[in-house]
């Protein structure tokens, strides 16, 4: 069926033809999933660079930003995959109790059906195609719904897709909110979505009236501890690096940084060195560095810019989108800027009194996706992981965790539940099917 066909189809028609498409059985065959693999990485391999476009138009992300970020990210995600996939799917035995003597049991990993993957704009590509190729290696298929708030890829990828996988293994829907609600009225059997807790909240409703099980990948407000003996150098480059890749539009980016009162002067020096020494003097001009994605996320970050004593950044301009890297000092716990997750370039560096008053300060907020450590004592990294909760740890570097493919990916409490990644992904997009099998004779 052609993209245009699809456009016309009602959201049940999407769903019961791919399911009708599971039903054959096709997509349980290994062959069935390493081609469909092959061919989702022949896309991502052939036409990245109209990805990169869109994402250029939607972002103002640069080509090596988008291969790096999106594009390269998936195609490893898949080839990993590919490498390990007929491993994965091996029947796991398990031990019988000694009354089932002579029998034996295992497990196997039983594709579900048709899975739902909600992607959100801030990594459109990487965040729909990585959550698909994990469906698929489960043996599932896919209705893939990109955010609307990213058209040119969502447009790019409704394009692609169909020219790469058939319309019965993934059916790209493009829209926003109302095609969105249409789709979460349908039964499917797993929805696996990416974005704000709040919709993440709507989801899980949609999914409760059909009893489907979720991934929700969400986001929050991420510290970062760094330690009065670490060299500031290394981590304030890190840490700018991490924080300002794709505008600190990112959902595991740095959000803001606890430290002590007498590192904290030196610590924001240091980042303003390293925002110069990443993107020149005027970041404006720099073609490494983005732009904010719609004017409501512009005039929502703008208002957070008054949060502190801007060490770096602070110039803006609407009618590109521009807000500087930011670096704020002297920033109050009550401030707006800590008010919310920032999802834009804004680095606020707050001052504790030490890591007792760090670890709480943590805890006194939502669990948060990821957790930032710099220090060189190991007892500090030992109580910071042990005394907080996170989605994810990262100890002297951010961000970098999540291209782990051995490693889950995901939330726990606001941040989100479940994971995916490599293998976690055949887990989050299968059922582990318990059998028994006892001999009659
Ligand atoms: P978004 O606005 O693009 O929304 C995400 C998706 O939800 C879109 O496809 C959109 O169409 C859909 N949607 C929006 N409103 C809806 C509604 N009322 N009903 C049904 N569907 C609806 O993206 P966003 O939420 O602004 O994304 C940013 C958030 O996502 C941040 O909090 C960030 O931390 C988080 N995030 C998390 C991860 C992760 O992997 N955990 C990755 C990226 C972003």
């Amino acid at each position: 069926m052609s993209a245009a066909g699809t456009a016309v189809e009602s959201s049940a028609d999407v769903v019961t033809r791919l399911r009708g498409a599971f039903r054959t059985g096709h997509t349980r065959e290994l062959t069935w999933r390493t081609t469909q693999l092959t061919r989702l990485r022949a896309l991502l391999t052939e036409r990245g660079d109209e990805l990169a476009e869109a994402l250029r138009a939607d972002l103002g992300k640069s080509r090596k930003e988008s291969y790096r970020t999106e594009i390269d990210f998936t195609v490893r995600e898949i080839d990993h995959t590919l490498e390990r996939l007929a491993g994965w799917l091996e029947p796991e035995p398990a031990p019988v109790p000694a009354a089932l003597a002579g029998a034996t049991a295992h497990t196997v990993q039983d594709p579900l059906g048709v899975v739902l993957v909600i992607a959100p704009w801030n990594y459109p590509v990487q965040l729909l195609l990585a959550p698909v190729a994990g469906a698929l290696a489960a043996g599932n298929t896919v209705v893939a719904k990109p955010s609307e708030l990213a058209p040119a890829t969502s447009a790019a990828l409704a394009r692609l897709v169909p020219e790469y996988l058939d319309t019965d293994t993934v059916t790209v829907v493009e829209g926003g909110v109302p095609e969105t609600t249409a789709l979460l009225a349908e039964r499917f059997d797993h929805i696996f979505y990416t974005g704000n807790g709040t919709v993440g909240r709507v989801v899980m409703a949609a999914a409760a009236r059909h009893l489907t099980p979720v991934t929700l990948e969400l986001g929050g407000k991420s510290p970062v501890f760094v330690d009065r003996d670490t060299d500031l150098k290394t981590v304030a480059a890190r840490l700018a690096a991490g924080k300002f890749l794709n505008a600190g539009q990112t959902c595991v980016a740095p959000d803001y940084v606890l430290t002590d009162p007498s590192t904290a002067p030196a610590l924001t020096e240091a980042l303003a060195a390293a925002v110069e020494s990443l993107f020149g003097p005027d970041p404006a001009t720099h073609p490494e560095y983005g732009r904010i994605v719609n004017e409501r996320h512009f005039d929502r970050l703008v208002d957070l810019l008054g949060s502190g004593r801007t060490v770096t950044g602070g110039d803006h301009d609407r009618a590109t989108r521009y807000i500087a890297p930011t670096v704020l000092a002297e920033v109050a716990p009550d401030s707006p800027v800590m008010g919310e997750e920032i999802f834009g370039p804004v680095l606020p560096v707050l001052t504790v009194d030490g890591l007792d008053e760090a670890i709480a300060f943590i805890n006194d907020r939502d669990k948060p996706l990821a957790l930032y450590a710099f220090t060189q004592d190991p007892s500090v990294r030992a109580r910071l992981l042990a005394e907080t909760s996170s989605g994810g740890v990262g100890v002297g570097l951010p961000l970098a965790h999540l291209t782990v493919s051995d490693l889950p990916f995901g939330g726990v409490g606001e941040s989100g539940m479940g994971n995916y990644h490599g293998r976690y992904s055949l887990e989050t997009f299968s059922h582990r099917k318990a059998v028994l099998d006892t001999p009659l004779g």
